[in-house]
């Protein structure tokens, strides 16, 4: 009786993180899928020098 009810309590508390990575993966998907690729090589770029890491 007890594993059940740890094991339904389990799969409740899943499913909020799961809901939340496919929500955040089809927006990343949206998202760079619409954006200009320019846009994004220019944010990345911007990223690199940003954090020191060698570019050019
Ligand atoms: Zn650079």
């Amino acid at each position: 009786m007890a594993t059940q009810t740890k094991t339904a309590s389990a799969a409740r508390t899943g499913f909020v993180p799961v809901m939340f990575a496919v929500v955040l993966g089809l927006g990343l998907i949206t998202l760079t899928g619409h954006v200009q690729a320019a846009a994004l090589h220019d944010a990345a770029h911007d990223v690199r020098h940003a954090t020191g890491f060698p570019c050019h």
